[in-house]
Formats: structure tokens, sequence, C-alpha cells
């Protein structure tokens, strides 16, 4: 499958990973949008949040577990923001799913 985050998880693309597991994924985003930026991903390929199930639950879970532990270890543990796009509108653009860690800095509210 011609999917960027999937060639993440096999290898074949370099990436700065943080955290790893049996199940998941994380590393620093190419594109940092705060001091620290780390993206969360599932190992197994999920298109985004709407495709996944209630038996996808734990791995949910595991990710936003995962994302909070990663905010402490990169030592914004208390102040982070937690981003899951779904969709090209909505700002999506790699169709793995994936939660973003922002941190570092002061975050607006409502998001662009
Ligand atoms: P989305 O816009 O789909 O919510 O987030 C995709 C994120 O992946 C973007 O923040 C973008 O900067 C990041 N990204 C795109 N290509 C790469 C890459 O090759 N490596 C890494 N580490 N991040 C990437
Ligand atoms: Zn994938």
């Amino acid at each position: 499958m011609d999917c960027l985050f999937c060639k993440i998880v096999a290898g074949e693309i370099p990436a700065d990973k943080v955290y790893e597991d049996d199940e998941v994924l994380a590393f620093r985003d190419i594109a940092p949008q705060a001091p620290v930026h780390v993206l969360v991903i599932p190992k197994r390929h999920l298109a985004g949040p709407a495709a996944v199930e209630k038996e996808d639950a734990g791995l949910a879970g595991r990710l936003m577990a995962v994302a909070a532990e990663v905010a402490r270890q990169e030592g914004v543990g208390e102040h982070f923001r937690l981003v899951v796009n779904n969709g090209a509108e909505a700002g999506q653009t790699v169709f793995h799913l994936h939660m973003h860690v922002l941190g570092g800095r002061r975050m607006e509210w409502p998001p662009g």
C-alpha cells in the first residue's frame, strides 16, 4: 500500500523516533508547528479517526496514553494539545491515523 506512515513503520523512510512498542510508533513531525510536535500512530494501517471501530478502542486508548507519555518525556506533560484530523477539509494530509502532540508554546482557541 502506498502509505507514507506505513513506510515509516516498515523502516523504508527514516523518522526521528521518540517511542516505539509492538503496536504504536511516535516520531517527530517533519514540519513542527510548536517546539514539541510529535506524531503518534498505530503500526496497523487505519485511514483516520473515522475508520476507528469500537473493536479498536484498546488501540485508540493506547495512542492517547503514549501521547501523554511522550509529552512528559518531552518536558511538556502538564500543558499540551492533542489533534487528530479527519478528511482533507479538516486538515488531514496523510491518510494513516495519527495523533499530533503539540507543546512548548501557548495554544489559541478556537483552532484554525
Ligand atoms: P495531517 O495534516 O494529516 O493531520 O498531519 C500530517 C503531518 O505529517 C503533518 O504535520 C506533516 O508535517 C507530517 N509529515 C508529512 N510527511 C512527513 C514525513 O515524511 N515525515 C515526518 N516525520 N512527518 C511528515
Ligand atoms: Zn498506513
